[in-house]
């Protein structure tokens, strides 16, 4: 084994993005705040969708609840249901509170400002580069990430380097099971049809490098400006970039 964990008979490579592919901050300082700014224009384009209904229907039944638990939720007018998803949703991203319904909702803002170009994904400088190379060392590259299968495609499809969709077979999300827990490797290692062994794991936290380990992956840790500090003694390979992954 090579020092970035990295070994002649790698036969696939599976990356996280925060952290690993792409700045922590893309999410916080690009994603966040453009839902954000394209809240009121969306619902004014979209609240006749077809699609449209389960999704509001969804958002009023966790403003009833947050009423009932006695939370200083913003009034639900009947009647005006776009202004009120609209200080509602507002409300739950001052929270970051972690709601399905908020998540969809942003997942689909930003697929509409991906699609219109206005949204552009961000990878750190080495990537393109090291998706060509690992590609032609035959090594097939997939990503793990807790962001939507959608989303992880829209964000290679549109980065500065250009369509690095190109270079990846598989994507998983959480619907594959926990970044922390083990099972969730297993499963990646299956549905790609390679011995865990063969498989590279790459991410900027020790939890999920732990559990990728114990379903049998090698693994490495990956340190890039903006991460969030690691336990140490962890024992995993480390890099400050891919150009250190042969
Ligand atoms: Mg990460």
């Amino acid at each position: 084994m090579t020092a970035s964990g990295s070994s002649p008979d790698t036969r696939a490579i599976v990356l996280d993005i925060e952290g690993t592919t792409t700045p922590i901050s893309f999410v916080s300082q690009t994603l966040f705040p453009y839902a954000r700014r394209h809240l009121r224009q969306y619902l004014e384009q979209h609240d006749d969708d077809a699609a449209w209904a389960a999704l509001a229907e969804r958002f009023r039944r966790e403003h009833r609840a947050d009423r009932e638990a006695g939370a200083d939720v913003p009034p639900w007018t009947e009647g005006s249901e776009r202004d009120s998803i609209a200080a509602y949703a507002g409300w739950l991203m001052d929270r970051d509170r972690k709601s399905p319904a908020l998540k969809e909702l942003q997942g689909r803002i930003w697929e509409e400002g991906y699609r219109q170009g206005e949204l552009r994904g961000a990878v750190f400088p080495d990537v393109a580069a090291a998706f060509e190379r690992w590609t032609r060392a035959g090594r097939a590259l997939a990503i793990f990430s807790s962001g939507s299968v959608l989303a992880q495609q829209w964000l290679f499809r549109s980065t500065p380097d250009g369509d690095l969709t190109v270079f990846l077979r598989s994507y998983f999300d959480t619907a594959v099971g926990s970044k922390a827990d083990a099972a969730s490797y297993a499963r990646i290692a299956e549905t790609m049809r390679l011995p865990a062994g063969a498989i590279l794991f790459v991410s900027d936290v020790v939890p999920e490098l732990d559990a990728a380990a114990a379903a049998g992956m090698r693994t490495t840790l990956s340190i890039r400006p903006g991460n969030a500090a690691q336990p140490r003694d962890h024992g995993h390979p480390i890099v400050s970039g891919f150009d250190e992954i042969p």
